[in-house]
């Protein structure tokens, strides 16, 4: 028994240590492989021995917990805002008011760069975090530590404790990188991207599902710390600490001692913040020393001892020369400029996105304009409109397409929705190619060895029409093909045969069905067990499942209609496909427990915290992380958190034991016999 916590202890201890050096470093010393590895044994062991329950092991970063109603909590200090500058002059104006209120010549100031996502405030006890409340109104916000939670840039339990008991701020954000990448996921299923990184950032926080947060490639920057008796003179030593005790403090802040050393940071991030791997809208200049903060104080609003400066966004004229259009896997249609080339932020733009028709209509953009350009959080930048004044006299209304540039077939768009379709699914070589690409890909059937271009060559060749045509291909026949080495052929064949073991909810997602994204694919995948069920479904049960709306409804209708689709579901059936949950999966699953939401707490003795939550998931009913007037029944085990129980007692929420919940579970068993 010790010596298993021993290892628990390890374990937990090295992936700490993997974790900083990935996501707060930079600097991965271990392969992903091996760390799974370690992860699986980790886990293992914490199944086997519950008593050993961390709510802060790395284990926990996975995430899995369903929060409905995140609850409020009061800010020990509170969240102000900052006041704008927009201008050297009033950043000089600032320094003066400072000045006079110190009676100095000189300050000293940090300058940081302003992270734009969401602002958030963690607090630490004994070198452990416990809550991370969003910003809110400033004086409270909501509780998503069990989002937060699953950011690995955080640290859950402190490197160094050089404080033990403190609070830090940050900013929760999306880098550029991954938040292209979940864009182009939606794109591809057809569904519209998110606007810009920070609104996703901040909305990420309140997702129910912390799983769906697990999954997304949050950070956190921080730029606080709040501790009433601070060791630290300056506020740069005392991020210098935070990024000892493990938190990822930028390495673009700077100290200086004069305003124009300020104005010199401003003006070299201004061009060189396009090279970040993250949006930064601006500059916070801040009054280093402690002593000099306490002096100036607050205002209602914000510190008298920071000003934020705002950069402008960089938008430029060009040509519009051409409008194109793109058919996308589900025949979606996107309009494209095509531009005379022109520098903006430090990258050189012929395209930029038109998003679709209504947006062309809205600011009347016509093929010959001059329009601005501007970078948003995306990479491709947008036409965001156009100089009237440079506008040709024999200028004529953009008309839209109204046929696929890829295969001249009508293209047809659906009541309340935004992008035109190319309704030719199996004659249009976008879509053909595309459908197979989304197949294969890694969060599908994630086929190794077979990569685009090859669906492609293999489509060309004729010896692939659709998804199912994989599961015929011989090496032979792949072979004679140039570009295909002997060891290659092999290896698609290979990856196409071990494709077969994927899960139901990952062929589900495969097929490609319009608007059945990943999520999507598993909330249908869970609910109707198999594709028979799931495609015999009425749009009444469609849309009875949670979070199930009547756009989705249609679209499996359609699809489930569709006499080709079910010819080529027929053939991956015979093929052994997955088209049902294992029996895994299905073992312990009812409905009897819907519309209950439950609270754990505490570690228990005849199965861990993880296995009783899956049964309470499993039989219909929600976890939720907080007590709150929705919850119906808290299981407590041995150590439960005492606020939790004041807060269940002051609602009159009835606490029961683990065996209460298998009576309980038996007892709804034997009336639903009856
Ligand atoms: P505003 O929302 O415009 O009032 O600006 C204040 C917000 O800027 C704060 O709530 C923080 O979330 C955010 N912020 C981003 N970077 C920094 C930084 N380096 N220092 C302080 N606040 C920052
Ligand atoms: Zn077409």
């Amino acid at each position: 028994m010790k010596a298993s916590f021993e290892k628990i202890k390890q374990l937990r201890e090295e992936l700490n240590t993997y974790n900083y050096e990935y996501y707060v470093l930079d600097n991965p010393t271990i392969s992903d492989f091996d760390f799974d590895l370690k992860l699986k044994e980790l886990q293992a062991l914490e199944a086997q021995y519950p008593e050993f329950f961390d709510a802060n092991s790395p284990s926990q970063r996975v995430g899995g917990m369903v929060t409905k109603n995140f609850a409020t909590l009061t800010h020990k200090s509170r969240m102000y805002s900052l006041d704008n500058s927009y201008s050297l002059e009033d950043l000089r104006a600032w320094e003066e008011r400072i000045q006079k209120v110190l009676g100095v010549s000189e300050v000293e100031y940090a300058c940081e760069l302003k992270y734009d996502g969401a602002s958030i405030n963690l607090t630490y006890e004994n070198g452990s975090l416990i809550t991370a409340v969003t910003r809110g109104d400033g004086f409270k916000g909501d509780d998503v530590t069990a989002n937060i939670k699953t950011i690995k840039s955080i640290p859950l339990r402190l490197r160094n404790p050089i404080l033990k008991n403190f609070q830090i701020r940050g900013e929760i954000i999306l880098p550029l990188e991954g938040f292209e990448q979940m864009n182009k996921v939606r794109i591809e299923n057809g569904e519209e991207p998110y606007k810009n990184p920070r609104n996703t950032a901040s909305g990420s926080l309140k997702l129910q599902d912390s799983a769906e947060v697990a999954s997304r490639p949050l950070d956190c920057l921080l730029y606080h710390l709040v501790d009433d008796k601070s060791p630290f003179k300056s506020h740069a030593e005392a991020l210098e600490a935070a990024r000892k005790m493990g938190f990822k403090v930028p390495s673009t802040l700077k100290v200086v001692k004069t305003i124009n050393e300020v104005f010199d940071f401003i003006q070299h991030w201004s061009t060189k913040r396009h090279q970040l791997p993250y949006e930064t809208d601006g500059v916070v200049v801040k009054v280093n020393s402690l002593q000099h903060q306490a002096e100036l104080g607050y205002t209602a609003k914000a510190p008298r001892w920071a000003i934020a400066y705002k950069f402008k966004a960089e938008r430029v004229p060009t040509l519009l020369e051409e409008i194109s259009y793109q058919v996308g896997r589900t025949g979606a249609i996107t309009p494209v400029a095509n531009l005379t080339p022109i520098q903006l932020a430090g990258t050189i733009v012929k395209r930029a996105s038109l998003h679709n028709a209504d947006q062309i209509e809205r600011l009347d953009i016509r093929v010959g304009d001059t329009v601005f350009v501007e970078k948003g959080g995306d990479i491709i930048p947008k036409v965001i409109g156009v100089d009237l004044s440079k506008r040709p006299a024999n200028s004529q209304p953009t008309v839209y397409a109204t046929h696929c540039p890829e295969c001249g077939t009508a293209l047809i768009r659906k009541e309340g929705e935004a992008q035109h379709y190319c309704p030719n699914e199996y004659g249009c070589l976008p879509q053909i190619t595309g459908k197979i690409q989304h197949f294969i890909g890694r969060k599908a059937m994630d086929i190794d060895g077979l990569g685009a271009e090859t669906v492609v060559l293999l489509y060309k060749e004729g010896l692939i029409k659709n998804y199912a045509d994989l599961y015929h291909l011989t090496t032979k026949q792949l072979l004679p093909l140039e570009r295909i080495a002997d060891k290659s052929a092999e290896n698609i064949i290979k990856g196409i045969e071990a494709s077969k073991k994927m899960p139901f909810e990952k062929v589900l997602f495969a097929l490609g069905i319009r608007f059945v994204g990943e999520t999507v694919a598993k909330k249908l995948a869970r609910h109707f067990k198999c594709i028979d069920r799931l495609f015999n479904a009425s749009f009444e049960e469609l849309i009875a499942v949670d979070e199930i709306g009547e756009r989705i409804a249609n679209s499996v209708i359609d699809f489930a209609q569709d006499e080709k689709h079910r010819a080529i579901i027929d053939d991956l059936k015979s093929q052994g496909l997955q088209f049902e949950l294992s029996e895994e999966a299905l073992a312990g699953r009812s409905d009897k427990l819907t519309g209950l939401t439950f609270v754990v707490s505490g570690v228990f003795e005849t199965l861990s915290r993880e296995e009783l939550k899956k049964s309470i998931e499993d039989n219909g009913a929600k976890v939720a992380s907080s007590i709150s007037k929705k919850t119906n029944y808290i299981i407590a085990g041995a150590n439960m958190g005492p606020s939790k129980k004041t807060k269940a007692d002051d609602l009159g929420i009835p606490i029961i034991s683990e065996y209460d919940y298998l009576e309980l579970l038996q007892s709804k068993n034997k009336s639903t016999e009856i």
